[in-house]
């Protein structure tokens, strides 16, 4: 049974970052990253937008053959076509996925990670050792591998933490169904990412244009389905698609799942630690889990090395890792999951008023905070919103 010190599963952001900086922080030791799919980065569920700052701890994104588009401004429509253009205090990116999970993997291979793609954990077991027994599944056959320290970096659908005995459920109202299309010879800013939210547009969720060159864009949404009509996301994607941008060519469509949720109680046990989606770690007012999955997978990463310098592997050594987590961005998260049930209390009407009242502020100040500020004198209804925010 082959030996190592670190498995990671899953070679998403997460995942890769986790194994490379497991073996930067601790060369001597023998980690392995294993991916499912025979392509990292194939295929993409993703409308792959990213802001800048973040992305810029992990890879320079000027000049990269992996960043599709840069982004300086974001239109959001009110459920009635109301159009705000407010300034982004940052830029943004959107990226090519399929370049940008490929280079992650290359970049964790150069730091001397085995990478064996087209590879998947179908089960784990505890040796009497105090180890993981992981049992994989590739093209010869099966195999099993062993390692003293698990990351689950396997995505929304994970199966690591299950078997680790942690608790990886998703309530019902916080899971997004996504549908999306890219789309083709269609008009729009380029410079410029669209929201748009109305419960008959994307109820629970946003519907959303990301573009991926001046006339080609990432178009989808997401759904509750418990808020929904009874309609599917690829059903109101396609009713928002004929009314916004007819003859557009569909020449990609994906669907995938958002767990708009906070991050699990319990990321971590002996031996194992979950990051990125399969631990919740998405931001649950935007979605955004790109960034997010890449920060938990460093700390993941640090933490398995040190924790096997140490030569403590145990869940009271790995608690670290879950509170490192959740004070760099697992409290703040817990506070916008607070502002999203707020919000989804809000019906369209209210929404549409503060589009046209948030409109006459003079576009060169329309920036998010300003519009929040504004939007509470003229609207006392989202004091409360405010108020869960900061308790
Ligand atoms: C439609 C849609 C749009 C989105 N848009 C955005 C956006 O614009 N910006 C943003 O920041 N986020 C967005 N997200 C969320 C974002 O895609 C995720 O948060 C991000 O990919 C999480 O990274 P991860 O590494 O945790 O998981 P993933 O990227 O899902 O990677 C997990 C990997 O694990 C592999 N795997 C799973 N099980 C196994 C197994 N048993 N064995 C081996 N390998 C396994 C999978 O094949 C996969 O490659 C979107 C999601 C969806 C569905």
């Amino acid at each position: 049974m082959p030996d190592y010190d670190v498995l990671v599963v899953g070679a998403g952001p997460a995942g890769s970052v986790a194994a490379a900086e497991a073996k930067r922080a601790a060369p001597e030791l023998d980690v392995l990253l294993i991916e499912r799919d025979p392509f990292v980065g194939t295929p993409v569920r993703c409308a792959e937008g990213v802001g800048d700052p973040g992305l810029r701890e992990f890879a320079d994104p000027d000049g990269a053959p992996w960043a599709s588009r840069k982004i300086t401004r974001v239109i959001i429509l009110a459920p009635d076509d109301t159009e705000v253009k407010v300034a982004w205090p940052d830029v943004a990116w959107i990226l090519d996925r399929t370049r940008f999970d490929a280079a992650l993997a290359a970049q964790a291979a150069a730091e001397g990670v085995a990478v064996h793609v087209a590879t998947e954990a179908v089960g784990m077991d505890r040796t009497a050792d105090g180890r993981w027994a992981m049992r994989l599944r590739t093209s010869g056959g099966e195999e099993t591998v062993r390692a003293r320290v698990v990351i689950g970096a396997d995505g929304v659908e994970t199966m690591v933490g299950r078997w680790a005995g942690l608790d990886t459920r998703v309530p019902a109202r916080d899971m997004e169904s996504c549908a999306q299309y890219v789309l083709d010879g269609i008009d729009f800013d380029p410079d410029a990412i669209y929201l748009q939210f109305g419960d008959h547009i994307a109820p629970g969720g946003y519907a959303w244009l990301f573009p991926k060159s001046e006339r080609s864009a990432n178009v989808g949404l997401g759904i509750v389905a418990l808020k929904s009509d009874g309609r599917n996301a690829r059903e109101y994607l396609d009713e928002w698609i004929a009314r916004r941008y007819a003859g557009g060519a569909r020449t990609g469509y994906t669907v995938g799942g958002v767990i708009v949720h906070h991050t699990l109680k319990r990321t971590h046990t002996d031996g194992v630690m979950i990051c990125g989606d399969a631990a919740h770690m998405v931001n649950p007012l935007s979605g955004g889990g790109i960034v997010n999955a890449m920060k938990s997978g460093r700390l993941a990463g640090r933490a398995a090395a040190a924790a096997i310098r140490a030569g403590d592997t145990s869940e009271a050594r790995l608690a670290s890792y879950h509170q490192a987590w959740m004070d760099l961005l697992g409290e703040a998260h817990v506070k916008y999951y607070r502002i999203k049930q707020a919000l989804a209390d809000l019906d369209d009407a209210f929404f549409n008023r503060l589009a046209r009242t948030v409109n006459g502020i003079p576009s060169h100040k329309r920036t998010l905070g300003r519009v929040f500020a504004h939007a509470l004198v003229r609207h006392p209804q989202l004091i409360p919103v405010a108020a869960r925010f900061f308790v």
